[in-house]
This record gives structure tokens, C-alpha cells and sequence, in this order.
């Protein structure tokens, strides 16, 4: 089998780019998946949408929501957005204070996890004393909250997976050929240029393009070829609990600015919690996909029901009635690593976290490097290149 572009990964990142390119070319486009797509980290994500980060994910997170708000507006799976906000709560003075400090001085690395920069004209700081004056939360205990951060506009893609749905619809509308329980075995080189793919089941397909949007088998598959990603990993659990009476009120999400938990909503009448260590990448290592357990470890299981047991009393006694382990894959500097590499045909696209919002984003520019040969808007913030001790084919 011949064809010409070859992506590896039916995630939000592989159909994002398949999507693209089938926009932009008649010529043969090829996807593998090794199980179905979007059932890996695409399927385990909070998806959360919102507008903070450096400038470039600022823009690229606008070109996202345009894009899904025409999926939304004519589409042709089953996409759901809700919007609630994002409150980070702080349980320590010295820093609510320096949340305050930030808002009113307009910015402060500390903040970096608000993202605070590009895009701070919608972030309140709410003194402990007046969340319940300004936000309805009755099951919130604000007495431990010293001060909050509100975003409000955050919200949440209820089903990650329909969004890689509807980008794959739209791609295979456009001819794109999608092969579903298709591992890639092997990626072929010849000297220093990518030729193509073997799968699993010993099928050899060339390809102009080879482009690994493979989540977090990422670094291993590209290894394989001699490239080595600037791409770590943290484990990311998730525990979806189920509270006895249904709510009649909408929460924010609440994530506790000194610890790696936050909570958030996913149904009417489910919550998850959520563990996020943060921006930790020179601590992080590489975990493995292959055998990671779905079974979130005891500590963090006891430590995040016993926060939310302190900010949200009334959901103690939740049951768990779900629960996953997903890899967050994470680079130096919070943006992704996309596009060329030092292996000539041979792309990449690997995220910091945060691939739902910018996965639109990430396939336009890999469709505008290998149709066009032209290395697109956000080269500079997104190129392994920009990396000391790192290079692409071009560079
Ligand atoms: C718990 C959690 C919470 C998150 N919260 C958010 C959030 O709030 N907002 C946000 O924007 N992002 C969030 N993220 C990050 C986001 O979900 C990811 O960045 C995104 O889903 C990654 O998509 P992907 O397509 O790169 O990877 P994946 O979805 O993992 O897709 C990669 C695919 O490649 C396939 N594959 C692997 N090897 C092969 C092979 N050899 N051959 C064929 N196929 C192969 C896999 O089966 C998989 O389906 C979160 C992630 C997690 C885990």
C-alpha cells in the first residue's frame, strides 16, 4: 500500500490532523489507531476550556473554539459543552494575598498556575469573606478559603471523544482512511528521511509524511527513529464520585492552590476529582502506557476525598463510582512540541497538557508545515528547535 501522509494516533491530535489535511489536499491521507479512537488520553481528560497561557496558546486557543464552535453549531456526532468557571481557592493567607497583590499589580509569575499574562481581563479575586456574597455555592465551606481567583470563562467539553469523533467524520467526508485496531509496528527510514510504516500485522505502507500523534507513546515511538522528544510525563488519576441527591445548582470547578487536587463537575450528577502536580518537568520522568493501572494509588485517593471533604462538605459521603489513571505528557516550557523534526518526514505532536484546547490549533500547523513546506504561525513557541540541544531537519 502506498499513500502519502501517514498519521500515527486516532486522539484528539491525530483526528485534529487528519481533519486538516483532508481540508487542504486531495491526496491520500492515512490513519493508524492501534485500539479505537480516542479511547486513550483523549477519553480520560477533564477538558477544560479556557483562556489562560502565554500569548501563543492565548491564540491558538481562539482559533480552537471557532473551529468547535462550527462543529458545534452543524454537528455530526455528539459534542457537549457546559460552561461553570474555574474558582482557585487558597487556604493559606500569605497567599491569598499575593493573589490579590496579582490581580491588582495585573500579573505575577507565581501565578503561573492561572496562567496569568496574555489574557487577564476576566480573572476576580474574591476575598474569603465574600465567595458566598458573589458566587453561589451552597455546598462549599468557605470558612478554610482564605481567598480565590474566579475565571469565569471556563468550561468543559462533557465527552472529549466526540470532539475526535467529529473531527474524524468530517476527515473521512474528505476521503481520509481510517484504520481503527491498526498498531504501527515499526516506522521505516532510509538515511536520514522517514519512507513510511509496518503495522502490527506485518503490512508495509510508504509514506512522503509520517506524523506521530501518538500521546503518550509518543517519546517511545520516536525514539525508535533516533529522535529524542523534550517530553516528560505525570500520572494523571481521576475519581468520579456520585453524590446521593441530584444538585439543582451549577459548580465551578474548584482546584486548591496548594495542593495538586481540583474538583469539577462532569454530569448533573457527578463530580470528579482530579490530580495534577503541575509544571514539574525537570522531577518528572517517563511512564509507561503499556502498563500503567487504572486504579488511582491509595494516598491520593485519601488525600483528595479528605480536601473535598473539607471545601465541600456535602459531598464527603459521594460514592466512588469510577476511577482511571491517564498520563499527562508535559514539556519544558508548557507548550507543545509540534511540527518538523531532525528526521526528515517525520513530524510530531505532543503536548504540554491542554491538548483538547489546542489540538485545532496543533493541526493546522501540521498541515500548513508538510502541505505548504512553510513552518506556520507559532514555529518559534511550538518547534522542537527552539529547545537548546535540539534541532529539526530544517534547522
Ligand atoms: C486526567 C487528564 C485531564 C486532562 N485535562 C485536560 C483539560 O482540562 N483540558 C485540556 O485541554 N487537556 C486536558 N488534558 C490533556 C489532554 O487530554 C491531552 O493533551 C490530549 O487528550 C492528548 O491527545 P493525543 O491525541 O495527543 O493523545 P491520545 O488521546 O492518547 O491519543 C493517542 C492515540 O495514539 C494511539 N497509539 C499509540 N501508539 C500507537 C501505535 N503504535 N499505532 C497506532 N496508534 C497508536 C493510542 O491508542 C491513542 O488513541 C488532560 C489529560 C488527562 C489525562
Amino acid at each position: 500500500m502506498t499513500s502519502k501522509y501517514g498519521i500515527i494516533g486516532g486522539g484528539i491530535a491525530g483526528a485534529s490532523i487528519a481533519y486538516h489535511l483532508s481540508q487542504r489536499t486531495d491526496d491520500p491521507v492515512v490513519l493508524f489507531e492501534r485500539q479505537s479512537p480516542a479511547s486513550e488520553t483523549t477519553y480520560k481528560s477533564v477538558a477544560q476550556y479556557g483562556f489562560y497561557g502565554d500569548e501563543t496558546q492565548y491564540r491558538m486557543k481562539r482559533y480552537g473554539m471557532k473551529l468547535y464552535n462550527e462543529f458545534f453549531r452543524d454537528h455530526r456526532v455528539n459534542p457537549r459543552y457546559t460552561s461553570m468557571g474555574i474558582l482557585t481557592v487558597s487556604t493559606e493567607p500569605d497567599n491569598a494575598r499575593r493573589m490579590q497583590e496579582a490581580i491588582q499589580k495585573g500579573g505575577d509569575s507565581y501565578f503561573g498556575k492561572m496562567g496569568m499574562g496574555f489574557d487577564r481581563d476576566l480573572v476576580e479575586y474574591l476575598d474569603g469573606g465574600e465567595i458566598k456574597e458573589k458566587l453561589l455555592l451552597p455546598p462549599v465551606d468557605d470558612e478554610p478559603i482564605k481567598g480565590a481567583l474566579f475565571r469565569p470563562k471556563v468550561g468543559y467539553m462533557d465527552r472529549p471523544q466526540e470532539l475526535a469523533y467529529e473531527f474524524l467524520e468530517r476527515a473521512k467526508e474528505h476521503g481520509v482512511d481510517v484504520h481503527s485496531n491498526t498498531a504501527v509496528a515499526e516506522v521505516t527510514t532510509e538515511g536520514d528521511q522517514a519512507t513510511g510504516v509496518i503495522t502490527e500485522e506485518g503490512e508495509e505502507i510508504e509514506l512522503d509524511e509520517v506524523i506521530c500523534a501518538a500521546g503518550p507513546w509518543n517519546t517511545e515511538i520516536a525514539e525508535s527513529v533516533g529522535v529524542e522528544l523534550p517530553v516528560k510525563h505525570t500520572m494523571a488519576p481521576i475519581l468520579v464520585l456520585q453524590p446521593d441527591d441530584q444538585s439543582d445548582y451549577t459548580l465551578p470547578a474548584i482546584s486548591h492552590f496548594e495542593s495538586p487536587y481540583a474538583f469539577h463537575r462532569r454530569s448533573e450528577d457527578e463530580f470528579l476529582i482530579g490530580y495534577n502536580p503541575g509544571d514539574v518537568y525537570d522531577d518528572a520522568g517517563r511512564l509507561d502506557p503499556n502498563t500503567m493501572s487504572e486504579k488511582v494509588p491509595e494516598e491520593i485517593r485519601n488525600e483528595g476525598i479528605e480536601l473535598l471533604g473539607k471545601l465541600v462538605p456535602d459531598l464527603i459521603d459521594a460514592k466512588v463510582v469510577e476511577e482511571w489513571v491517564g498520563i499527562r505528557s508535559i514539556t519544558p516550557d508548557k507548550n507543545p512540541v509540534v511540527g518538523w523534526t531532525e528526521l526528515e518526514g517525520f513530524s510530531i505532536a505532543a503536548f504540554h497538557t491542554s491538548g483538547i484546547q489546542l489540538a485545532p490549533a496543533v493541526g493546522k500547523m501540521i498541515a500548513t508545515q508538510v502541505l505548504d513546506d512553510d513552518p506556520g504561525d507559532y514555529y518559534e513557541n511550538l518547534s522542537i528547535a527552539r529547545f537548546d540541544g535540539y534541532t529539526d531537519y530544517r534547522t
